[in-house]
């Protein structure tokens, strides 16, 4: 199987963190000075949404901004929420889908199929979590897996399908000391593509798959190594710019 060239992909989910603007700032600086020699790899920081406006400026041809969530109406009564096109003004390009962490306080696989398809329609790019709580020794969690991506997915436009990342984030390594086994991302990211090609055939190519769940600079080169994998979705270590960039690196020299 031939990989398309497509461009690599690490995003940093950097969930209700930092505390203040300016540290917010002073993160995504410090990553941006250092993408001086990337060219193959799209970085994406995904700030909380109130930091947004304050990074509008950031983004480039390879930095890009993101919200790790919104909500799928474009507007009207919906007390707290905030719409795809909203998060638009402030050039965000990505929006994470279905993080295990949204999916924990009741988002459904159709609700994520909804803001999937909004974030697409906005003309940004959706990046759809998948994963299992347990990796069951039955192998229970292939049709799991494969369920959260036919419903996520359900009535995409095959022609929006460079539009769709899948991230693959088993839930018991996010936030976890060790990340998943090499061997088992591999494994994961050819069964992720097999579905992807089950769905939409040869199109399927212009999705790219990352993996996340405790990604470090340390384990990144192993996890990379092989499979399908496009890059990484990272938690906790893409608020230290040193080692998201580390993991960059490696992404790029992939
Ligand atoms: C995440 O929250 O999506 C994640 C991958 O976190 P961490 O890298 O900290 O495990």
């Amino acid at each position: 199987m031939v990989m398309k060239k497509i461009k690599k992909l690490v995003v940093g989910n950097w969930k209700m963190n930092p505390t203040s603007l300016s540290e917010a700032k002073t993160i995504a600086t410090t990553v941006k000075r250092g993408l001086r020699n990337i060219k193959k790899t799209q970085v994406v920081l995904c700030p909380p949404y109130v930091y947004l406006s304050g990074l509008s400026h950031m983004p480039t041809t390879i930095l890009f901004l993101g919200a790790q969530n919104a909500f799928h109406e474009p507007s009207g009564s919906y007390t707290g929420e905030i719409s795809f096109s909203q998060l638009h003004q402030f050039k965000t390009g990505f929006v994470i889908i279905g993080h295990s962490e949204r999916r924990a306080v009741g988002e459904t696989d159709e609700v994520i199929n909804k803001k999937v398809r909004s974030v697409i329609d906005e003309g940004m790019t959706a990046i759809l979590c998948v994963g299992e709580k347990i990796h069951d020794v039955h192998g229970d969690y292939l049709a799991l897996v494969r369920q959260q991506i036919i419903t996520g997915l359900r009535d995409v436009s095959k022609k929006m399908l460079d539009h769709v990342v899948i991230a693959y984030e088993p839930v018991w390594a996010i936030g976890a000391k060790d990340a998943m086994a090499p061997a088992d991302v591999h494994e994961m990211s050819i069964y992720i593509k097999k579905v992807l090609k089950d769905i939409f055939g040869v199109l399927a190519d212009s999705i790219r798959v990352i993996y996340g769940g405790a990604v470090t600079e340390f384990n990144a080169k192993d996890i990379i190594a092989d499979g399908f994998l496009h890059g990484f979705l990272v938690g906790r270590d893409s608020l230290k710019p040193k080692s998201f960039l580390e993991i960059i690196k490696v992404v790029e020299g992939k």
